[in-house]
């Protein structure tokens, strides 16, 4: 039921100082927390999330919960397990409602009966574990009912952190709000990422944590050019006659008899040469993918004649950069839509379904356009899966996130920092990220497949403003999203739990 994670974080405090980039950051981050980690006085925080691979949140855990012990305080992660699929079926729907999505119905019922029970035996499993001083913090709706029985029981400082938002209040979200409140009541403190997510009768009891990234994990870490070729080359991802030896696990690219085989499968994609655009997220259907294959499809559509020889592109004056050798970049470029393997992420059912439908669409598509768009599941070894995202945030020409509801979308802070060239859709934490013609662009319709297509069209022939968007991005994500601005936020939100 509760399962503590042993954790060997790439980072200690001495090996981020070792980089003159972090140094300063590093030495801010000690001398910030001191004070708050003595107030602790040796009190252990509890990290309590649903998942130990996949998604934002158990990407972040590792490396924070390491740089907390590197400041000194004593925190443990543990993740709660159940064989239970109604369970995260019901959290899975409050994720939904609270993005505006979701069925209402279904917050009451079979569903939530099997919620509060899974919680009441987490709980006691909890209560078995954790000290009488301890700090329970506990991550999204997954645990938090658990961990507000654990505190009607114990009456010990408690966090509950959510890391889903949305700026819009709507039927849905108000209702789940209303339904959940009696059990975030239970807590102290409560963290959100945006001040725009923070529901009003929490707006006194909470801190604003923004996600962050870790800049020498396998994901962010830097790569030499030879390094991200032979990333991709090992993985299958480019094809090679050069002597490299593959990954034991490689990524698998979808095929037209709707099975999977090494991407290089059935011919090289051809990410170093051609221009392409790459979204990687899970497989969800906020996560935009669909409308973006559709959004891809209209804008190799509008290089294509009519039967009276005309073409979108040809009658579109909008936009300046239109000429032959954008039309000739169009024609080549190439879409990469890729997740993980639905079955290697516990906490989300409608992955398996959302690659179907993605499947489905690709598999409707004709045959040229096939060829343009690769649909790709990572390995799933974690270490391969976040080399391989580091070297395709790197090569693609842009990096694509066009969710239709974004909490924070990390993945737009990875590629930032990687001083990619965005295109991220204009809601929630993408929009807190990216500002339009500044630091990339914003899709103003993720929903919307000529928005999209617009927007691709215009970054793609952009290309004089690449370099001052991209630094700017990577400037942005130095200031403020790296990992040290976050251990000390949290400190201080343990301390603020405790004083409560
Ligand atoms: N990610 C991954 N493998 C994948 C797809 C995504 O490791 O196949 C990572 C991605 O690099 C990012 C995180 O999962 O670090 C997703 O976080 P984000 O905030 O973008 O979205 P969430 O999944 O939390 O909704």
């Amino acid at each position: 039921m509760l399962r503590t994670i042993e954790i060997d974080p790439e980072g200690t405090s001495a090996a981020y100082a070792a980089d003159p980039v972090f140094r300063q950051a590093v030495a801010e981050m000690q001398a910030e927390t001191a004070d708050d980690v003595a107030s602790l006085k040796r009190r252990k925080i509890w990290m309590v999330n649903s998942t130990e691979s996949g998604g934002g949140v158990a990407e972040m855990m590792e490396t924070v919960v390491g740089l907390i012990r590197e400041v000194g305080a004593e925190v443990t992660w543990a993740v709660m397990e159940t064989d239970e699929s109604q369970f995260f079926e019901y959290t899975k729907n409050i994720h939904n409602l609270l993005h505006g999505a979701g069925d209402p119905d279904k917050l009451q019922g079979d569903a939530e009966a099997t919620y509060e029970a899974v919680s009441r035996r987490l709980a006691e499993t909890i209560i078995e574990h954790i000290g009488p001083n301890d700090i329970l913090c506990v991550h999204d709706p997954q645990p938090l009912a658990a961990g507000a029985y654990v505190v009607d029981e114990l009456g010990i400082p408690a966090v509950w952190r959510c890391h889903i938002g949305s700026e819009e209040d709507t039927p849905e979200s108000k209702a789940t709000w209303a339904h959940l409140r009696p059990w975030i009541e239970q807590y102290d403190r409560t963290v959100f990422s945006l001040p725009e997510y923070v529901p009003e009768f929490l707006t006194d009891r909470t801190d604003i944590i923004p996600p962050a990234i870790d800049p020498i994990s396998p994901k962010n870490r830097h790569m030499k050019p030879q390094e991200v070729a032979e990333v991709l080359a090992r993985s299958a991802l480019v094809d090679t006659d050069h002597p490299t030896t593959q990954f034991d696990q490689v990524a698998r690219r979808l095929q037209r008899d709707g099975t999977f085989a090494p991407a290089t499968e059935p011919e090289d994609i051809g990410l170093l040469f051609r221009p392409t655009f790459c979204e990687i997220s899970r497989w969800d259907r906020l996560k935009g993918f669909h409308e973006l294959l559709e959004g891809f499809a209209r804008l190799k559509e509008s290089i294509r004649p009519d039967a009276n020889g005309q073409t979108t592109f040809d009658s579109d004056s909008a936009t300046g950069h239109r000429g032959d050798a954008h039309r000739t970049r169009i024609a080549d470029a190439r879409l990469l839509l890729v997740g993980p393997d639905p079955a290697t992420v516990s906490d989300d059912p409608e992955g398996q379904e959302t690659l179907e439908d993605i499947k489905e669409t690709w598999q409707a598509l004709d045959d040229d356009l096939k060829e343009d768009v690769a649909v790709v599941v990572m390995p799933e070894d974690q270490v391969r899966s976040a080399l391989v995202i580091n070297a395709l945030q790197r090569s693609a020409t842009v990096v694509v996130q066009n969710s239709l509801r974004e909490g924070f979308g990390l993945t737009v802070t990875e590629a930032m920092w990687k001083r990619a060239v965005l295109a991220g859709s204009d809601t929630g934490g993408i929009r807190a990220q990216i500002t339009d013609g500044e630091n990339g662009v914003l899709i103003p319709d993720a929903s919307d497949p000529d928005s999209v297509a617009r927007t691709l069209d215009e970054v793609l022939g952009s290309k004089e403003q690449w370099d001052e968007w991209s630094l700017n991005a990577h400037r942005n994500v130095t200031d403020e999203y790296l990992v040290f601005r976050q251990v000390t936020r949290w400190i201080a939100t343990a301390r603020n739990a405790v004083e409560s």
